[in-house]
Order: C-alpha cells, then structure tokens, then sequence
C-alpha cells in the first residue's frame, strides 16, 4: 500500500465559551482505496488552521509513495527532516500530529483492528470524562455553584473544571498578572460556592489559563488546599518550568500543566524539574497517537497520572481514547463540546459517542469516527474547501 495523495480542511464554528471549536482535518489517500482521517488542533480558531493546512501541504512531497503502515518511521521522517525549521513545536507538529492520526486510521483500517489495538490493548473499555463548564454571563458564587449542581445532576459526570481568570472582578491592570486582595477574595468565592455544591463526591478542577504571577498563584494554591481540587491548572504561562516549580513546591494543591507542551521532550522538561502532579498534553496537538503514549508512559515512570487537554470535534477525541485506553495512568479526558449544538453531528460512529459522563472506546478498524461529509461542508471555515 502506497500514499498517493493528502489534504486538509479547516472545519468548524466559533461558538460562545467553546474556545476553540475550529479544527484542521487531515485525509491521507492510498493506491489500496483505504482513507485515513486525522485532526489537529488549531486552538483558538483560524490563523493558525491556515498555517497547519500550509505545513501539511509543504509535507505531502516527503511522504507520497511510503507505506502508510511505516507511522513510526513516517512520524520521526518528518520530525527529523524539519527539525531546524520548528517541526518538533507548535505549529509544525500540529500538522504532523493531523498526519500521523491519520496514518493510524489507515492502518487500524487495513488490519481490520481498533487504533488501541496497534498500541498494545486497552487497560479500559470507556473513557472517564470531565465536562468543562462556564456559568454564563454572570462570574458570581452562585453561577458557578448552580451551572456545577445542573450538570451533575442531569448528565452523571464525576468531575469538572471551572476557569477563573478574566472574572471581571477587582482586575487592576490589564497587562501585569498580580491578583489583588478584591480580584483574590473573588476568585477563592467562586471556587469554595462550586465545592460546596457538588460536595466531595465529584472531582473539581480550577484553570488559571496561565494568567496570574508566581505570587498570585501560590496565594490562590494555598488558599484553596482545604477544597482537595482534582488540580489547579495553568497557575502559570507555561514558558518558565521553574517558575511553575516553585508554585508546585510551595503548596498541598494538586497543579496540572501541560496543554501547552508538545512532544515527549518538553514532557520529560516538566517531570524532570517536578513542575506538575498531572500531566495534560492535548493529544491533538502534541506529536500524535504514538507520540502521546510515549508521553503517557514517561509520566509514568514519574508516577505522575496523564489528564488530557481535549477540545476536539468527536474524532479527535476518540482519537484521544484510544490512547487514554492504551496505558495504565490515564486520570480522566476533558470533555469541551457540550455547549457545541452540532458537535455530535459533525461525526458518524457508535452514537451517542457520551454516555454518563464516559466517552466508549469504539470497536470499529481504525478511529472508529468518520466526519458527515454534509454537515463538514457546511461549517467549512472562512471559505476554505472540503476534499475531494
Ligand atoms: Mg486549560
């Protein structure tokens, strides 16, 4: 089997709270008639999908003729050969992780097996999951505690997350990240009302999305060590592995990072300097399917657990569970599309794809996902064009 052709398209929406909803696809062709879909992120929309589709295509000559089997040769090919021009950091393995998924879609699907199968089995057969949540137009105690009581009870998950940056309340400055005691005060609210609403029965996360400074955050981590979060994520900007260390070292609070970390490389960088207690690559971004096991893996000689980062369509998120199936630490995946009206539309697959707060491990070659042709080309983004 040989690689005759490769495209990609920009598909999706901006919608209110979904952060990015807009992701690059990959389709790999071969001479044997088999398609391989893949996606990657392209986080918050599409300057840098059109960047990820121009890298995909500069890679296409590199790989036509090769066997699509060869992931891991392919992988490392074109990691290696573009390795002084970027290509083990954001974009560029962007566009490699789109491919590489798409290459083991191929493969699952000429072997007949499911993609966890090519990875040594499955530890699990559905996905723990939790839903990222945002309490509407009003950052108040009371939002947070209700919109978190809501979603629990009705929809059975087991955790959740909350932001808590750009609350709009006591902010001083719009450009230095010191948190004041008013802005303080509030953000320690918001979290100990949503504690109190889902009790300790439910996991809870808290994202900083890297918006406060070193002091800021340990005041906050310390604060809240009485509330047992699931962790306190992104405390802060995710450039400085130290400056996370020492917030990490200074607190009982459980600190998460990773999501803006690619490649084994910069995982080993945030295990190596103990900057986290978990680990959250965004498996759409950063390397691929194999690329994301070795990262899991490493994490666990660390024993540190691996809680993905996940705003993909459905088929970047199963994409994502054959992965969290395939090794022993896997903690729970974010679930970020139940605010997006069409998000299980955009695929066909085992539907519903979540169930009680679990996305199920597909049994079908492959992914196990196919995008719906009709309703992809109807959210192409600014214009772009589908495959052919
Ligand atoms: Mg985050």
């Amino acid at each position: 089997m040989k690689i005759t052709d490769i495209q990609s398209c920009i598909i999706g929406r901006e919608e209110p709270h979904s952060g990015g909803c807009v992701w690059t696809f990959v389709r790999v062709y071969t001479d044997a008639g088999i398609v391989g879909t893949g996606e990657c992120n392209s986080a918050a929309a599409g300057a840098s999908g059109f960047a990820v589709k121009a890298a995909i295509e500069a890679m296409k000559p590199t790989l036509i003729g090769h066997d699509p089997m060869d992931t891991g040769p392919l992988y490392e090919l074109l990691r290696r050969r573009g390795r002084y021009g970027g290509t083990s950091a954001a974009p560029l393995i962007f566009a490699i992780t789109g491919i590489e998924n798409a290459l083991y879609d191929i493969t699952g699907k000429a072997l007949g097996v499911p993609v966890y199968r090519l990875l040594g089995g499955k530890y699990r057969d559905k996905i723990r999951l939790y839903a990222d949540l945002h309490a509407g137009e009003e950052e108040t105690p009371e939002a947070y505690a209700e919109k978190a009581a809501e979603v629990v009870g009705q929809e059975g998950y087991s955790a959740v997350k909350f932001d808590v940056d750009h609350t709009g309340v006591g902010k001083l400055d719009p450009w230095n990240w010191t948190v004041g005691a008013k802005e303080m005060s509030h953000v320690i609210a918001l979290i100990r009302a949503t504690r109190e609403a889902i009790g300790f029965d439910v996991d809870l996360a808290i994202d900083c999305h890297g918006q406060f400074d070193v002091p800021s955050a340990i005041t906050l981590a310390k604060a809240v060590e009485d509330l047992r979060l699931m962790w306190l994520e992104e405390p802060v900007p995710a450039e400085n592995v130290d400056a996370l260390a020492q917030v990490k070292a200074s607190t009982s609070t459980v600190i998460c990072s990773g999501e803006n970390q690619y490649t084994r490389f910069e995982f080993l960088e945030l295990l190596q300097r103990q900057a986290v207690d978990v680990i959250m690559p965004d498996l759409s971004k950063a390397g691929g399917i194999m690329e994301g096991k070795r990262i899991a893996e490493l994490a666990d000689a660390f024993y540190v657990p691996m809680a993905p980062h996940n705003v993909s369509s459905p088929l970047g998120m199963m994409a994502a569970c054959h992965v969290c199936a395939s090794v022993p630490n896997f903690f729970v995946l974010e679930f970020h599309g139940r605010e997006i009206p069409w998000w299980n539309d955009l695929c066909e697959g085992d539907k519903p794809f979540i169930r009680d707060g679990y996305m199920h491990l597909s049994e079908r070659p492959g992914i196990g996902v196919e995008l719906n042709d009709e309703v992809a080309k109807s959210l192409l983004w600014r214009g772009d064009r589908y495959f052919d």
